[in-house]
């Protein structure tokens, strides 16, 4: 109810862990008045109550602005949890593992590109396998898919189809140690071996963008950024092996709950001991479907700049797609953090959130690292897109996280009903925004209109201080699976 949380600023309230006894933290909201009284709508905040409830968990849960109800967990949540005595939560993490975005910019001004986005367009459609269930050209042998699990990004490095400069602007180097693909079932490798470098079905997407405009120049420039180039925002994540690795583990820890003797307000948020064998286990199989994701959004980037190439040599100076950065949005995190002003070393669940580190981390890229960490949130294809940066309130407020997008308002099957695919897709064409898509069902679930406003969202971040706007960008074209 509206009436027990408490207003910090117009940008930050407040649910108290005394709200529910069996609360162990309170649950911090970056939210303005409008988006909170809409965010009472679904069951994202009973969710976030719930995960203040998970054994080891520090105080506090935080919810981003584009939060909205998931899987025992909001999307648009972030929940650490102790190292030493807390638990780890798939569904705190995601059922898409590593699920994230990446954006490549260009010197390409849009413009010289003007006559050439249909044929983009298309090119991009035909070099980057789409849909439910899709094959990609990369057939691995389960000695391949095992060394994927293992080197992520670097992976893609070794066979000539990476640069050092796309491994160093990406989290982690594209590639998180601990990775165990003995820790994966069968059946999640079966569906991993043939799905790598495709972009699947529903919400991922491929799209060009305009830089529109730029905020903060110097952090821009560093970035590569500049007005009215284009750009390439790419999202994605681990496909039907990460999906199957969240199943069989949400499955299998249900065994672990009861024989750890946790008590969990709502069976969803299943978890098992950062410290046990179970949940070691799941955590090496997370960061298999994580480097599995980081490898997947590199080689959909050499895809895409396959396609840049066919359609723009000869026609322009330079058709190149730089790295800006690619990050996760849905991943768990050993990290340690200053609280109590003690450094502490706990598991961050970030679902539907980004990291978003501030300046000086030894992590980020030295040509950011003065800056902080670069942080992509796609709004929607019919309206912006932005690049943020990390700040030193983010490491003190939020466990150096922030939003990951502009966030559902409604459900898949309420826009499916509500909106028509055929009528969206020549609305945007007729606004200058090319789309393809696979199926225009889908393509009506993701319709700007399901999404809030993420310029609404951007402004609550920016507000509360846990990001900084660098650019927002415009869609010219969209990839739809
Ligand atoms: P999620 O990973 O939670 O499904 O999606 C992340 C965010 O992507 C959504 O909250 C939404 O704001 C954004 N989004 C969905 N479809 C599109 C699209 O076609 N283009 C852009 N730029 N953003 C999108
Ligand atoms: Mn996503
Ligand atoms: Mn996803």
């Amino acid at each position: 109810r509206l009436q027990d949380i408490r207003k910090v600023n117009d940008y930050e309230w407040e649910i108290p862990a005394t709200y529910r006894s069996d609360m162990r933290a309170s649950v911090r909201l970056f939210v303005t008045r409008r988006l909170l009284e809409a965010s009472l709508e679904d069951l994202s905040l009973e969710q976030a109550i719930n995960a203040a409830t998970l054994p080891g968990v520090v105080d506090p849960v935080v919810v981003m602005p584009d939060m909205h109800q998931g899987y025992g967990f909001p999307i648009g949540g972030v929940a650490a949890t102790r190292v030493s005595d807390g638990v780890v939560s798939p569904g705190a993490i995601g059922y898409d593992i590593n699920c994230g975005v990446r954006l490549l910019a260009s010197q390409i001004p849009y413009e010289q590109a003007l006559p050439y986005l249909d044929n983009l367009a298309s090119a991009l459609n035909r070099y980057c396998p789409s849909g439910v269930g899709t094959e990609g050209e990369y057939r691995l042998s389960h000695e391949e898919l095992d060394q994927v699990c293992r080197l992520g990004a670097r992976w893609a490095l070794k066979r000539g189809l990476a640069s050092e400069e796309d491994l160093r602007r990406t989290e982690e180097g594209g590639c998180l140690e601990g990775a165990d693909p003995n820790k994966v079932s069968h059946k999640a490798k079966e569906r991993g071996r043939t799905q790598l470098g495709t972009l699947g079905a529903g919400n991922h997407f491929l799209e060009v963008d305009v830089i529109e405009q730029i905020f903060d120049p110097e952090a821009a420039q560093a970035m590569g950024l500049q007005e009215g180039n284009l750009a390439l925002l790419i999202h994605c994540g681990s496909r039907g092996f990460g999906h199957q690795i969240c199943t069989d583990y949400v499955q299998d820890l249900q065994s672990a709950v009861k024989k750890y003797g946790i008590h969990l307000p709502d069976r969803e948020l299943v978890c098992a001991p950062i410290n046990s064998p179970e949940g070691r286990d799941y955590l090496a199989a997370m960061r298999a479907a994580a480097n599995y994701a980081f490898c997947n959004r590199q080689l959909l980037a050499h895809a895409a700049r396959r396609a840049f190439e066919e359609v723009f040599a000869g026609k322009v100076r330079n058709w190149h797609l730089h790295q800006v950065y690619d990050i996760a949005h849905n991943m768990g995190k050993i990290e340690t953090h200053i609280v109590n002003g003690k450094p502490l070393k706990v598991c961050v669940h970030r679902k539907g959130a980004t990291r978003a580190f501030g300046p000086g981390f030894p992590e980020l890229p030295e040509e950011y690292r003065h800056l902080g960490q670069p942080v992509l949130v796609p709004g929607s294809m019919g309206t912006a897109s932005w690049v943020l940066i990390g700040t030193e309130t983010s490491m003190q407020r939020s466990w150096g996280s922030t939003c990951h997008g502009a966030g559902r308002v409604l459900s898949r099957h309420k826009a499916k009903k509500e909106i028509r695919g055929e009528r969206l897709r020549d609305e945007l064409e007729k606004r200058g925004i090319h789309v393809r898509a696979g199926s225009m069902s889908g393509l009506a679930e993701e319709a700007p209109q399901a999404y809030k406003d993420v310029d609404e969202v951007v402004e609550t971040v920016a507000g509360a201080g846990i990001a900084r706007k660098v650019a927002r960008l415009r869609p010219v074209a969209v990839i739809k699976g």
